[in-house]
């Protein structure tokens, strides 16, 4: 077996926090190997233009517990072309690298399992998405931060909601995944949750919201997840209020702040932990693979696995939210 000897490392898709976590780790893990490591910047755009750099073990100095990512992140429509991906194949050949590291999320590593695919070129994926909608991992990274953050923004409406008389939707990340919206409406005492998944109807939430006036609830919070409906909150703060005149309609959407912001310490130890095991799948002669934490365990999971399986809403967690609403 050749053991890798170049290895590049990018970031791509929605940037989370831990990204730059899992930079680091990879990067000084390569260096530990007495490997090199090169970082591609702005994602499979830099793949494409050529923007691949040499990294030490100090050029990821202090950016552990910093959001964003330094590398920066792209979404690239040139490397969704199969030309696209030759030139970015070539550029790697041209310096001799052989391996790649990609952190994103489930667009992201496809690109990689097609990097793999078409030329051969060993890839590891690491999860990293505020979405947490890739299987194989209990979590991916920057999940836990975004639910931090979220959670800390409802307890802040919570305080107005409980004083005046209103019903507020508030909005979290996930275009396709409720599991922001789930997890938050749990930690925060949400009435509901709305999915896209789980699709509960407009009759379905003010049945709810009835069912809290009879039990005296005197504040009202529903959690939205981005993907729920036509349009989110906006269109169901809309419904509502043509529907029911029992309550003021608020709507907060808490859009970006969501992605940013210093990773949490679980994010830190997950992208930690996940950068390492990213190189170690490498040097073991893994390809083709997302490298993922399950409850506690490293595990390898094929690319196209972790991103094509569907990956449901925890049922225990949907079943807390309608016993501890009432
Ligand atoms: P997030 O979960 O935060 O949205 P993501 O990695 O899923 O992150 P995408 O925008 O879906 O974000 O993908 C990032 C980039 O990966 C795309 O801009 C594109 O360059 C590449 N990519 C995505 N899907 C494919 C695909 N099917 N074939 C080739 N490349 C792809």
């Amino acid at each position: 077996m050749n053991q890798p000897s170049k290895i590049a490392v990018l970031t791509s898709g929605g940037d989370a926090p831990g990204m730059n976590a899992a930079l680091r780790a990879a990067v000084r893990t390569i260096s530990w190997h007495k490997k090199l490591a090169y970082g591609v910047y702005r994602g499979y755009d830099g793949l494409i233009s050529n923007d691949i750099k040499y990294l030490d073990a100090r050029s990821v100095n202090h950016i552990l517990g910093r959001g964003g990512t330094m590398l920066k992140s792209a979404r690239s429509e040139g490397f969704r072309t199969k030309e696209g991906r030759q030139t970015a194949f070539d550029n790697l050949n041209a310096q001799g690298i052989d391996s790649l590291i990609v952190i994103g999320g489930d667009g992201s590593l496809t690109g990689a399992h097609l990097m793999h695919e078409e030329h051969g070129i060993p890839t590891i994926g690491i999860p990293a998405t505020i979405d947490n909608d890739l299987m194989g991992t209990d979590e991916s990274i920057g999940f836990d931060t975004a639910l931090n953050t979220a959670v800390e923004a409802v307890d802040k409406i919570r305080d107005t909601a409980a004083s005046h008389n209103r019903l507020f939707l508030v909005e979290v990340m996930g275009r396709n995944s409720g599991e922001i919206a789930l997890a938050t409406g749990i930690a925060t005492g949400a009435l509901a949750v709305m999915t896209p998944e789980e699709d509960l109807s407009v009759d379905d939430l003010i049945q709810i919201l009835e069912r809290g006036r009879r039990n005296k609830k005197t504040s009202n919070i529903v959690i939205v997840a981005e993907g729920y409906g036509k349009n989110g909150a906006e269109d169901l703060g809309r419904v509502i209020q043509k529907r029911t005149d029992l309550y003021e309609t608020k709507v907060t959407v808490l859009g970006h702040i969501q992605r940013g912001g210093q990773p949490s310490v679980r994010d830190r130890l997950l992208a930690s932990e996940l950068g390492h095991a990213a190189v170690e799948a490498l040097m073991n002669g893994k390809k083709d693979i997302m490298v993922g934490l399950k409850q506690s365990n490293i595990e390898h999971i094929p690319i196209l696995e972790a991103v094509q399986s569907k990956k449901y809403l925890n049922p225990n967690y949907l079943q807390l939210v309608k016993e501890l609403s009432i």
